[in-house]
């Protein structure tokens, strides 16, 4: 048939694409399989952000991981965009914010008073029905709006500025915090960044990564500093992996870190015990 002659002529041009295309699609397959039935293949990763001032930890982040049996680890990064183009991402979201939920009662449980952060894609926040279903299932299990709150990457509000800002809006209406992530790699423009109603602003972990040595990664990180203040935001420095990046982000009034010299993303039974072994750390004892 017809498919079986387009794997043969892909094959007989690129055994490459042959290959990426498989892969896909097993991913695609895998996946909702994933999400249907095999739900201990999936699970949320936290990471906590730390506020630097403050030398506490007030929120953390939902990574999703998927350990596939079929594909073993892959990564979000993969993933996430193929759920996306193959038009399913809305189930994976609703999956996180499910069990971002179960482990948010947990937490509360433990003692724990945290916010959790959700990653939505372009799809989500474009979709009028997210909202209201997350406002009725944090009512249904009687949990508090302010244990979740959200980020959406700069490349996707860049794509529809004035309709992501009508969506993000109504986020902000229900009392959701919101965080613009990787933010510095999506061209965002001065004209609609102050009419963004958002509360933070993730400096993309590439400028962040290297910034202890880096001069010109520690120019832009000051000026997302500069700029973040000038429209009231907050800035959360990501992928901070050492201490000097650490020192230097607390002297340049940074408000937030988040990295892996404080923390990898761990499972929840894990952060549960991150929290009570850190919870009398000095972040910046040392410097
Ligand atoms: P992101 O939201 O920008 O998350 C930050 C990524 O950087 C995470 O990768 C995290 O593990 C990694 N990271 C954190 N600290 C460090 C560090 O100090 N050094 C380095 N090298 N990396 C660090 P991860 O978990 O692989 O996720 C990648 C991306 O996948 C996320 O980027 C996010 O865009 C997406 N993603 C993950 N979970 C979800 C989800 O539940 N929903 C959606 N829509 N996207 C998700
Ligand atoms: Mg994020
Ligand atoms: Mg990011
Ligand atoms: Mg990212």
């Amino acid at each position: 048939d017809e498919a079986q002659i387009t794997r043969q002529l892909l094959l007989s041009f690129d055994p490459e694409i042959e290959q990426r295309y498989l892969r896909r699609l097993s991913i695609i397959i895998e996946l909702k399989q994933a999400l249907a039935g095999n739900q201990q293949e999936l699970s949320l990763a936290y990471q906590p952000k730390l506020n630097i001032s403050a030398n506490k930890i007030m929120s953390v982040e939902a990574l999703i991981r998927w350990n596939s049996v079929k594909l073993g680890f892959v990564s979000p990064e993969d993933f996430i965009r193929i759920a996306e183009q193959a038009g399913f991402i809305e189930n994976v979201t609703n999956w996180v914010i499910n069990r971002a939920m179960d482990d948010g009662q947990l937490l509360l449980d433990a003692g724990i008073d945290v916010c959790i952060a959700i990653n939505l894609s372009a799809h989500d926040v474009m979709n009028p029905e997210l909202l209201p279903m997350v406002v009725s299932q944090l009512a249904e299990r009687n949990l508090p709006r302010s244990l979740l709150s959200f980020e959406i990457t700069e490349s996707d509000v860049v794509k529809d500025p004035d309709k992501a800002i009508k969506h993000l809006t109504a986020f902000k209406d229900y009392g959701f915090t919101l965080a613009i992530d990787d933010f510095g790699t999506g061209y965002s423009s001065m004209a609609y960044l102050k009419n963004l109603p958002v509360d933070t602003l993730k400096v993309d972990k590439s400028f962040v990564l290297k910034l202890n040595t880096q001069v010109g990664d520690q120019n832009i990180v000051q000026t997302v500093l500069k700029l973040a203040k000038s429209f009231g935001m907050d800035v959360v420095a990501e992928g901070v992996e050492n201490q000097e990046t650490l020192a230097m982000l607390q002297r340049w009034d940074c408000e937030y870190a988040q990295g892996y010299h404080i923390c990898k993303p761990i499972p929840v039974a894990a952060l549960i015990e991150w929290y009570r072994s850190h919870i009398n750390q000095n972040w910046l004892e040392n410097t």
